[in-house]
């Protein structure tokens, strides 16, 4: 695995936004965390709710981002996006974060090559349905480097994506690998139904709903 050792101060990034709020998803939701939103992505999710962040942002180095994570006083940091990945100095914030001391979690969309993220940082990967309209950019090279302190996550808009996430899961072993979580596109899938189903099947994954969309109805910047 090509792993990344330095990670200079001065590498450049492209952030949407930088913000303190209460982790919405994976097995770390409920918990404070400090988001550093990264600028682009190659994918267009026909539910992506985080498409003001495929153009703009600001252009900052990765001290100034340690920096100003470091001002919130939080322990658990979450880099997401868009898609991190794109940029070419993630890895190296990543690794920053991480010697910085922080519990760190990569929100990363399954399509790019994740195996020169820092062994430390959790990589929280999507894996994508059909209905995201997404499905070929999946990287199933990428499965092989998730281990226990990863996750991978699939959002489903129908019952077709449903039965796609039940082959997926066993075709390639995942829940053996890490956890699984699945979620519902709000307003697409009733959650009441993908939890039946994951109960009636008895799938061993975890249900998940987006706390930050109950909380403040998916408000930017919470
Ligand atoms: S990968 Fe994520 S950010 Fe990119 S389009 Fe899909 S949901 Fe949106």
């Amino acid at each position: 695995m090509a792993v990344s050792t330095a990670a200079p101060a001065a590498a450049k990034l492209r952030i949407t936004e930088i913000f303190a709020s209460v982790q919405g998803e994976s097995t770390r939701v409920g918990l404070p965390t400090v988001f550093v939103r990264l600028t682009g992505c190659p994918l267009r999710c026909v539910w992506c709710d985080t498409a003001y962040a495929f153009q703009g942002g600001e252009g900052r180095d990765v001290a100034s981002v340690l920096e100003e994570v470091a001002s919130h006083g939080l322990r658990h940091v979450c880099v997401t996006g868009g898609e991190p990945l794109s940029q070419k100095s993630c890895p190296a914030l990543l690794t920053a974060l991480c010697d910085a001391g922080h519990s760190v979690s990569l929100e990363t969309s399954g399509a790019l090559d994740i195996s020169a993220v820092d062994p430390r940082v959790s990589r929280i990967m999507d894996l994508k349905a059909p209905g995201s309209g997404e499905e070929a950019r999946n990287r199933y090279e990428n499965i092989p480097f998730l281990n226990a302190a990863d996750e991978v996550k699939i959002v489903l808009a129908d019952a077709t994506d449903y039965e796609w996430a039940k082959a997926c899961i066993a075709e390639h072993a995942l829940t053996r690998r890490c956890a699984v979580l699945l979620s519902p596109v709000a307003g697409n899938l009733e959650p009441a139904d993908l939890a039946e189903w994951i109960v009636r099947d008895r799938l061993p994954v975890r249900f998940q709903l987006q706390l930050h969309k109950i909380l403040w109805n998916d408000a930017r910047g919470r």
